[in-house]
């Protein structure tokens, strides 16, 4: 048979699907995919009901329907001052992953390079390879995951056309400060490049600290490419509607990409995230601290039985360092054995973070858990990893 497509057949199957594939076959609680197991509002998922019975089921308008896009205009003011207008810099697609494709492929020529900070989110680097572009790394330190600021300034060069970078941040659940941001706004204008800001976790952030989009700094907004996602700040991440606020210039090349993707995305559940967006401040405050004390749970739980527990700003995520187990209980293996053997041993999943790097030599003594899940499920978690390694409950 004639040779196929030599990158996509070099790649294996997402973590996050082999995870959730083995927590099943195991039965093990699976705090490894990144998805809450409660759905988000009622009023949201009902008005979703709604509009699939109202006779509107036929394709929207391929940027996205227009009481989403002026919501997300709405949005982009309220919570961060950005005056956007809605039907000439709001795009909707098909979830956050397609918002990526399309704002790379809006800015992106073959050849060109593409700043990814790691640990980064496993689409990125593919993406940018699928591009024919390509990826030029710089890696974050744990355990404080601060910015390399030298190894940033020096990967941008002639080549770079973008920056794509996530905050708050899987997997690492680091929030980019606000100097962080000036700096990389500074080589950003200097190297006259292009943001891709992955912001999906924006409304996940704790412990009173600020998610400051890039794209509010001054000289920004005419190079970023702000996404959102629906999935992530209303808790129903099979809805994959996502969106992208951008310069009037780059959005008809990101509405190019998508029309020639996905070309729209489903009406009733766009028309339910416009009802959503409008929701109370008190409900993005309450998402915000109900997640917090999840994160403080499954923090309190997981160093009990041994773990470092590395801190987390936001997201859905906890990263713990499991070498302690090491002297305490003799577990000597890599992540990627480490969460197999939880899986298989404890009936506890978490993502093994090397999964978060491009290259071999990533860290390989730290373990991801999800947090957004019911208290009785973390507390379970807890019980089974303190049964299997400590011999209580
Ligand atoms: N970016 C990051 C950092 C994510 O964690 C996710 C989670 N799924 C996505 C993008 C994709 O979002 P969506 O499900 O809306 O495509
Ligand atoms: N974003 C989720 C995570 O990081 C998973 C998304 C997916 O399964 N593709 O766990």
């Amino acid at each position: 048979m004639r040779g196929t497509n030599s990158y996509l057949g070099s790649i294996g199957t997402t973590i996050f699907t082999v995870m959730s594939a083995l927590a099943a076959e195991h039965q093990s609680i699976n705090l490894g995919q990144g998805f809450p197991d409660t759905d988000g509002p009622d009023d949201v998922v009902r008005a979703a009901a709604d509009a699939l019975m109202d006779g509107r089921n036929q394709y929207p308008p391929m940027p996205g329907v227009t009481e989403l896009r002026l919501a997300v205009a709405e949005a982009n003011r309220r919570f961060h001052g950005l005056d956007v207008d809605g039907m000439r810099q709001v795009t909707v697609t098909s979830g956050a992953t397609e918002a990526l494709a399309a704002c790379l492929m809006a800015v992106v020529n073959p050849g060109d390079e593409v700043v990814l900070i790691e640990p980064l989110y496993d689409t990125y680097a593919p993406m940018v390879r699928m591009l024919g572009a390509i990826p030029r790394f710089v890696r974050l330190q744990p355990p404080h995951w601060d910015l390399p600021r030298a190894e940033l300034a020096a990967a941008f060069g002639p080549k770079t056309k973008a920056i794509l970078f996530n905050t708050p941040m899987n997997p690492c659940s680091k929030v980019f400060t606000a100097d962080e941001l000036g700096f990389i706004a500074g080589l950003v204008e200097q190297h006259d490049t292009y943001a891709i800001c992955d912001e999906v976790y924006e409304h996940l952030i704790f412990d009173g600290l600020r998610h400051i989009p890039l794209m509010t700094l001054p000289g920004m907004a005419e190079r970023c490419m702000r996404i959102g996602s629906a999935g992530k700040t209303f808790s129903l991440t099979g809805w994959k509607v996502g969106y992208v606020t951008a310069p009037i210039a780059l959005t008809p090349l990101i509405q190019k990409a998508h029309q020639n993707l996905t070309f729209t995305t489903a009406p009733n559940l766009q028309r339910a995230v416009a009802v959503g967006l409008g929701k109370d401040d008190a409900y993005f405050a309450s998402l915000a601290s109900d997640l917090q004390d999840r994160r403080d749970v499954l923090a309190a739980g997981l160093s009990a039985v041994g773990l470092t527990v590395l801190p987390a700003q936001g997201t859905y995520f906890v990263t713990a360092d499991f070498a302690p187990l090491a002297a305490s209980v003799g577990f000597n293996g890599d992540d990627v054995a480490f969460c197999r053997h939880i899986t298989e041993q404890a009936g506890v999943t978490a993502i093994p973070v090397s999964a978060f790097y491009d290259a071999p030599d990533a860290p390989r003594h730290y373990a991801r858990f999800a947090f957004c899940k019911r208290f009785e499920v973390l507390n379970d978690a807890i019980a089974r990893l303190r049964r299997h390694f400590l011999g209580t409950a």
